[in-house]
């Protein structure tokens, strides 16, 4: 009687897998659909010429996106406030483009109307989508249709720190690195944070790059942990917020987001806020020193300490 009802659990969890997987090859089916209907849009024009001014036209919005998205957050390194990153990064966006259209007017004789329609976060925390609604004349040849690209975020400034401590005068950065000097500190205080005073002076990366060191459980390994805070690497997390939602002030988002350890450099041993940004910005919980000894010891909850495969070590 057992394994007749084990053969229809059996029979059941079968037809399910086999029905999330249909569902699943469906999904990415139409994913790739979407994604791809802009291409098909530009493959089809007949015209090679033309096809190619449209093509160049549609690679060269990476550039011009991501260069759209750091003049953004020069914004706020100036001492600026965002309040709606997205729509200023469109506005920014159509005014490049506006000159970008008259050089493609004098270099190829093609008349170009556009217009940006979105400044998206993707499901990489490391890329920005840009949709932009072309329309392009010459001689019989017309194009109108949605450009879609991806801009890559690797090698801009972490606009975080600067949205969260707008209020604060003492704040400096370097060509690597953001130096808090009392800001945090002040900043902690201001939010109830038990021991803020762990983070005067503290430190942490202004560059965003991408840690290599993935999965990241192998940060406990021999001295990688040690190679990614002198590289200053950002990592994913679900937990942390995206690059545009930084650019608003949000240390957590909705979207697939990053995070960063802000390093303290204290020689207080008692606890205090996780060093990840998102904890230290927003969600607050306690951690511990990692090595009570080491000044420049993180401080992290057992979650992420998990997550980075670290150990704490108090000098036993
Ligand atoms: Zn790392
Ligand atoms: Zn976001």
């Amino acid at each position: 009687m057992y394994s007749k009802l084990d053969n229809k659990g059996n029979i059941i969890t079968g037809t399910t897998a086999i029905l999330i997987v249909s569902l699943l090859l469906i999904f990415i089916f139409v994913i790739n659909a979407i994604n791809n209907v802009e291409n098909d849009n530009i493959e089809s024009i007949e015209n090679d010429n033309f096809k190619y001014i449209i093509n160049d036209y549609n690679k060269n919005l990476e550039e011009i996106g991501r260069n759209s998205i750091a003049e953004e957050t020069e914004k706020l390194y100036h001492g600026h406030i965002i309040h709606d990153s997205r729509k200023d990064i469109k506005k920014i966006l159509n005014n490049k483009l506006k000159d970008v259209n008259k050089e493609y007017k004098e270099k190829y004789g093609v008349e170009i109307r556009s217009e940006v329609v979105s400044v998206e976060s993707t499901d990489s925390p490391w890329k920005v989508l840009f949709k932009v609604h072309i329309r392009a004349d010459k001689d019989n040849n017309q194009y109108d249709g949605i450009l879609q690209r991806n801009s890559s975020i690797e090698g801009l400034k972490d606009p975080l720190p600067f949205a969260m401590l707008s209020a604060y005068s003492n704040i400096d950065y370097d060509d690597t690195t953001i130096h808090y000097f009392q800001s945090l500190s002040q900043y902690l205080l201001v939010n109830n944070v038990n021991s803020y005073e762990s983070y005067i002076l503290a430190t942490a990366p202004m560059i965003i790059k991408k840690c290599p060191y993935d999965p990241y459980i192998h940060h406990g390994d021999g001295d990688t942990m040690k190679d990614c805070l002198k590289n200053g690497y950002f990592h994913e997390s679900a937990d942390g917020s995206c690059y545009l939602c930084r650019l608003d002030g949000d240390a957590v988002c909705p979207h697939y987001g990053m995070e960063v350890f802000i390093q303290p450099h204290t020689p207080l041993t008692n606890g205090s806020v996780s060093c990840s940004d998102h904890v230290v910005f927003h969600d607050h919980y306690e951690g511990e020193k990692l090595n009570k000894l080491d000044i420049n010891s993180l401080i992290l909850d057992s979650s992420h300490a998990k997550k980075y495969g670290l150990d704490y070590d108090d000098g036993q």
